[in-house]
């Protein structure tokens, strides 16, 4: 079999992917890193992080995101743009990603693609997204200066997002559906002392009205089913996450959200496939346990080379 164009290829260029990189490439392997868009993940949209060790004063997050790149590259890491459609593991072929226009092959394959917004599926929420509705405060915060806007969720990215955006908004309701907070106990504390915003408990988003932009947006209480009417100019979406993996279907085992089954050393149902980060099933996902899945995914791949060539 003719040997393959990469030792290690990693699908995603968050943390987890960054790491696993950084640690392929010390281990002097032959790794290629594929990101669909810009590399960063969810952290090159976040504003601050304060919850990553070792930066006693916070950092922001494009910040940390470009030194663990360039940290990663300074070692050999190669990074490319591409989108990977399949990945193939024929049994007598070599094992390779499809990409748009081209076919490349691994010896080993870490997935690190992370996850994306879930979308409620509400009335007008598709029709007026990006003219009102998004999903990504940092991108889309800075065009509703002076409106009053909502947040939907009460998870961490709900509260965080929420109280980055009174940065410009005159007010910011937060529609959850319970009347407790997902969100960690600091951020919530936090937000009740943020006087810009108002918590909208025991509701659900019915649906979202305007023609050119976001005009308004039917909340109903869960409770007593009353809607009300919030005269709003913007819809943040925070309802939860869905994983990247819709190129591995039927290649690992997933669970029946789509997240990548793994055990302790990163390693999915197809030996050679390892995954790290948001994508895999986990308890905790942060920028911390990222990093952690990347080394171990390295290292376990590293090891199921040397066994290759023993
Ligand atoms: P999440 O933790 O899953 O929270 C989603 C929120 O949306 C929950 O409050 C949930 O309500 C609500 N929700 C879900 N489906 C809904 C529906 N159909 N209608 C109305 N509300 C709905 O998601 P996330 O906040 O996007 O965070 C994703 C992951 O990233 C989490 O693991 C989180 O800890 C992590 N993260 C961490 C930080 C940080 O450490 N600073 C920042 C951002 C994200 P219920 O609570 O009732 O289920």
């Amino acid at each position: 079999m003719s040997t393959p164009d990469y030792d290690i290829i990693i699908i995603g260029g968050g943390p987890a992917g960054l790491t696993a990189g950084l640690y392929a490439s010390r281990a002097r392997l032959k790794c290629l890193l594929i990101e669909k868009m810009f590399v960063g993940g969810l952290v090159a949209t976040t504003e601050t992080v304060e919850n990553y060790p070792g930066f006693q004063d916070s950092i922001k997050g494009p910040e940390l995101i470009q030194n663990m790149e360039e940290q990663a590259k300074r070692f050999g890491l190669e990074i490319m743009t591409g989108d990977v459609e399949k990945v193939g593991i024929g049994e007598n072929e070599l094992r390779n990603v499809k990409l748009t226009n081209k076919e490349l092959s691994w010896s080993c394959l870490i997935v690190a693609s992370g996850t994306k917004p879930n979308e409620l599926g509400v009335n007008g929420e598709s029709e007026l997204r990006g003219r009102g509705v998004s999903y990504c405060a940092t991108c889309d915060g800075p065009f509703f200066k002076d409106l009053d806007i909502a947040v939907i969720g009460g998870g961490n990215s709900a509260v965080e997002e929420g109280m980055f955006l009174t940065k410009y908004a005159k007010k910011v309701y937060i529609v959850h559906r319970r009347d407790k907070l997902r969100a960690d106990k600091i951020l919530q504390e936090r937000a009740f002392d943020n006087k810009k915003i108002e918590f909208v408990w025991d509701s659900v988003l019915d649906k979202i009205e305007g023609s050119q932009t976001v005009n308004a947006i039917d909340v109903r209480n869960v409770k007593t089913d009353a809607v009300s009417k919030l005269d709003v100019g913007g819809v943040f979406m925070y309802v939860g996450i869905k994983p990247n993996t819709e190129f591995l279907n039927g290649v690992v085992s997933l669970d029946k959200r789509g997240f990548v089954i793994t055990d302790d050393e990163m390693n999915t149902s197809v030996p050679g496939i390892f995954a790290a980060g948001d994508v895999r099933v986990k308890l905790l996902r942060q920028i911390a346990t990222a990093v952690g899945d990347g080394a171990t995914a390295a290292f376990a791949a590293e090891k199921y080379i040397d066994g290759m060539n023993r």
